[in-house]
């Protein structure tokens, strides 16, 4: 394969008709796979809106990789009023690619259940062309909406416009980060209560832990309808909230027996009862039953036959907390913290954002620098947690989560 010699890099084009970018024989290799390529998306991109920033970001890219380096620095870049929400990247080699000096990403909070307007959406595509590359990202890994590439004369005018048209930043650093919800009850016969209106009201509660990062480190909560956990909140929120119900799965008995007619009792045997994982879901005398006692509320059935069977009509949330990707002592799933907690009213809301606040309290009173609270807990202990909040302890607590999100073991 050819490379670039070092003076090659950051050489602009010859002339007008050549193409605006400079040579990438190690990125071009990427594009001949069988997936969408994110490099043939930059270099359209690039050649498109011919803004330098994005030549000079493809540049130092296929110079990190013939040198099997990377190059960006991070580092702190603000907003008037505001403590985080923009990453700050700086490029360790600006001297030989001046085009990619700067690469600063604002990170936009999502709306609740990411439901947009195509208002709001061309808005702000052209306020990121506008002042920066162009490149967006949906959603990243904390579920905001990542716009790539801005430097830093021009982030606060960026801001000010975004902000104007009714956005706002996420959290960055040791901060509330921006949460992320299920479509929920907009959209889902499934939800258990409104992962919406609970991810807005919780959000705008802790909205100035979001702007001015004073926790030990992040905390994300994240919503989910149901036990489906649509939201990845388990693995991927330090407060997983999840729909729940807690009486008997309801059954629609002519649905059922339609669901029979059409896909056969062996289906009902082989697709439903027998994956059952508690063996909870019965066929007694032609009829359906279910142990609901047993039921460890997996979704499986209600997912199989859903005009048949739903959730139970008293319904609220589980929280679990803890969760958290791998970072430094790898990846946990959340711990069961409170079983069962109504969620009808804003009563109950406010409930659920006092007992958040005294979960954060004592974190931050007990946990290291740098440390997540599932960390802590680990750290010293459930018993310990569970008085210094003032929860009971349940044996559906277990001291040790799963810590494998990829790997789903047979019922
Ligand atoms: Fe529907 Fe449940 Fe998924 Fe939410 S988590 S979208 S309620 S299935
Ligand atoms: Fe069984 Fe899961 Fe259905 Fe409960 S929800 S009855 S555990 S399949």
């Amino acid at each position: 394969m050819k490379t670039r010699k070092d003076s090659e890099i950051g050489k602009t084009a010859a002339s007008p008709e050549d193409t605006f970018l400079n040579p990438t024989p190690m990125l071009d290799e990427l594009e001949s796979g069988p997936w969408p390529s994110f490099i043939s998306g930059l270099k359209e991109l690039a050649e498109r809106t011919r803004k330098p920033i994005l030549r000079g970001v493809l540049d130092q890219l296929e110079y990190s990789y013939q040198t099997r380096t990377g190059y960006w620095r991070g580092s702190l870049v603000t907003v008037q009023g505001y403590g985080s929400g923009v990453i700050g990247r700086r490029s360790m080699i600006k001297d030989k690619i001046p085009e990619a000096a700067e690469f600063h990403t604002f990170r936009v909070q999502p709306a609740p259940g990411l439901h947009y307007n195509t208002r709001m959406l061309r808005n702000l595509c052209d306020t990121w062309e506008k002042h920066g590359s162009g490149l967006i990202a949906l959603h990243g890994q904390t579920g905001d909406i990542m716009l790539q590439g801005i430097e830093e004369e021009n982030v606060q005018d960026c801001f000010d416009e975004i902000n104007q048209a009714g956005w706002d930043l996420g959290g960055a650093g040791a901060a509330m980060r921006s949460a992320t919800s299920c479509v929920g009850p907009a959209r889902c016969e499934h939800a258990c209560y409104d992962t919406l209106k609970m991810h807005y009201r919780t959000l705008t509660h802790f909205i100035s832990d979001i702007h001015r990062p004073q926790y030990n480190y992040k905390f994300k909560f994240k919503f989910s309808g149901c036990p489906n956990d649509c939201s990845n909140s388990i693995f991927r929120s330090d407060m997983a909230v999840i729909g729940m119900w807690r009486d008997a799965i309801q059954i629609d008995p002519v649905a059922v027996q339609g669901w029979i007619e059409k896909n056969g009792i062996d289906s009902l045997v082989n697709i439903v009862i027998n994956n059952c994982p508690t063996r909870a879901f019965l066929l007694q005398k032609g009829t359906i039953k279910i142990d609901n006692k047993n039921c460890v509320h997996c979704m499986h059935c209600i997912n199989v036959m859903p005009q048949a069977l739903s959730p139970g009509k008293e319904r609220g949330v589980t929280l679990l907390l803890g969760g958290k990707s791998v970072l430094k002592v790898g990846t946990m799933g959340g711990s069961m913290i409170v079983p069962f907690l109504k969620m009808e009213t804003d009563e109950d809301i406010d409930n659920f954002i006092r007992l958040s606040e005294t979960m954060i309290e004592w974190w931050n009173d007990n946990g290291f620098d740098h440390e997540r609270i599932g960390e802590t807990i680990e750290r010293v202990g459930l018993k310990q947690f569970l008085d210094g909040v003032g929860l009971e302890a349940s044996v559906d607590m277990v001291s040790r989560p799963r810590n494998n999100p990829y790997y789903k073991s047979e019922y």
